[in-house]
């Protein structure tokens, strides 16, 4: 239970009047367009607000509850939870501050990953993250967060260790060990079901530079995947690697499969080693391999062009606690059976396996590797005859699988959340929900039911 008391205020009627001028945008004013825009799409809320304080997103939150409002929270809105319409969308842009104290970092609501990193390298630091600049530190940290340290540090859930939250009351609380501790273990995972976090408190890590490597594959995936395993089985966990397996995306992107590491730290040497493995089999090449900064190997994505709309995606993913033979010879079968589609696996172990289970809601810390797959849903590749078969191949891989990601799906359909979580950790999420937010104003989510 936590270690502090949750107090529920009466919501009171407020009016936009109450938040700084400025910060309301509505249909038909001249901003509304951009402002609807979010990384992955165009959403068609009620109305957004854009707080530049704690104090105005109290001021959105109690709005929205009175007048009976959904709140989305944006952080860096690359989730698809932005496109579900109505509602009050609360664009925490403005709330970005980054400021390293110590070992710990504070950091603004609505900030983004590539500011951190930038940010905690002039310290010598780092956070693991995801491997997108762009993306949001919000939605990333409450959903888990699989980055390029997984193995050596965890999620970047893991590391967080305190947050400043805004209640469906308007209230603010801080979470951390010594209070509201309930609250810091449903963010630690739990999605954004328990109101805005303005504020997120990480420990980091001492770091100054990685090795990066691309090895590029070429032939059939399957005794690549075996070797890649059994290498990772006893691999350092400096190390964490990528799979990915592309269509051709335009022609500057040709199709082709990758294998992507990062090793932490300047050992290049002992990185080269720890590959070498992979490199000695047929059809794989080294095709780069250096120390680089951290920020520097953070990829920016292009944000969503609002003229086109993106495709469907059938497919999903799924944490496996071991990489059978059986669930590659599949992964592998569904990538060369449908030619529009990506076959996506990152390393897990390590650091991640470390925590206990019940410390956070995150499913499955006995997974070794994420595995994601998926056709694009595009007319002439993929029709109404054969969605529910790609869809049947699928969910039999997902099947092999211990849950499944949240952060890592583009599907805002309810019955996934006990996809997601155990009954252990729904039943504890829903009870916190029912404290803190009985109306379920915050259901932009994976959404935890008050219970
Ligand atoms: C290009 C790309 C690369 C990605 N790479 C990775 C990766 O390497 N590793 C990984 O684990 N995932 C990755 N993801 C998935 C990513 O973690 C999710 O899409 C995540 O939800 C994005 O967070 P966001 O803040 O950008 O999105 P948003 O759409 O803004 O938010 C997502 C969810 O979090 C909530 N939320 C956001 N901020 C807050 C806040 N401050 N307080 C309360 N609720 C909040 C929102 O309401 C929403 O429910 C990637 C996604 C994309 C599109």
């Amino acid at each position: 239970m936590s270690a502090g008391t949750i107090t529920v205020t009466r919501v009171t009627e407020l009016s936009l009047t109450d938040l700084a001028a400025g910060t309301v945008v509505k249909p038909g004013d001249a901003e509304w367009d951009a402002a609807r825009s979010f990384h992955s799409g165009v959403g068609e809320p009620t109305i957004i607000v854009r707080p530049s304080s704690v104090d105005d997103v109290r001021a959105a939150v109690r709005y929205a509850a009175s007048e009976r409002l959904d709140v989305m929270v944006r952080g860096g809105g690359h989730s698809a939870w932005g496109a579900v319409p109505g509602g009050v969308t609360l664009d925490l842009d403005a709330l970005d501050d980054i400021r390293v104290d110590g070992a710990l970092v504070h950091v603004g609501g609505g900030a983004t990953w590539g500011a951190v990193a930038a940010a905690l390298a002039e310290h010598g630091l780092a956070v693991s993250s995801g491997d997108t600049a762009s993306v949001g530190v919000g939605g990333l940290t409450l959903g888990g967060g699989i980055g390029w340290m997984v193995r050596a540090w965890g999620l970047a859930a893991d590391q967080l260790v305190g947050a400043q939250v805004v209640t469906a009351s308007g209230d603010v609380l801080e979470a951390n060990d010594a209070s509201h501790s309930d609250l810091l273990w449903a963010l630690r995972g739990g999605g954004g079901n328990f109101g805005v976090v303005t504020r997120f408190d990480f420990r980091a890590h001492p770091l100054t530079s990685v090795v990066f490597a691309t090895l590029g594959v070429a032939g059939d995936a399957r005794p690549v995947l075996r070797a890649l395993r059994d290498t990772m089985i006893g691999a350092p966990r400096e190390l964490t690697v990528t799979y990915m397996d592309v269509p051709a995306m335009d022609p500057s992107a040709p199709a082709g499969a990758t294998i992507t590491a990062c090793w932490i730290g300047d050992d290049e040497d002992a990185a080269r080693a720890a590959l070498a493995p992979l490199v000695a089999l047929d059809g794989v090449t080294e095709t780069e391999l250096g120390v680089r900064g951290y920020p520097d190997i953070l990829m920016d994505m292009p944000a969503a062009d609002p003229d086109q709309a993106m495709p469907g995606f059938v497919g999903g993913n799924t944490l496996l606690e071991v990489l059978t033979d059986d669930a590659i010879d599949r992964l592998a079968a569904f990538r060369e059976a449908n030619s529009a589609s990506v076959l996506f696996l990152r390393s897990l172990g390590g650091a991640f396996g470390d925590v206990a289970q019940d410390a956070t809601p995150f499913p499955a810390r006995s997974a070794t590797w994420f595995a994601m797959a998926g056709a694009f849903d595009i007319p002439g590749l993929v029709d109404d005859g054969n969605r529910p078969l790609i869809q049947a191949e699928w969910d039999a891989i997902e099947a092999l699988g211990e849950a499944l990601y949240g952060n890592f799906t583009t599907s805002t359909d309810p019955g996934l959340v006990s996809r997601i979580y155990s009954p252990e950790a729904i039943a504890r999420l829903a009870e916190i929900k029912l404290r803190l937010d009985p109306q379920n104003l915050f259901c932009r989510n994976h959404n935890v039911t008050p219970a």
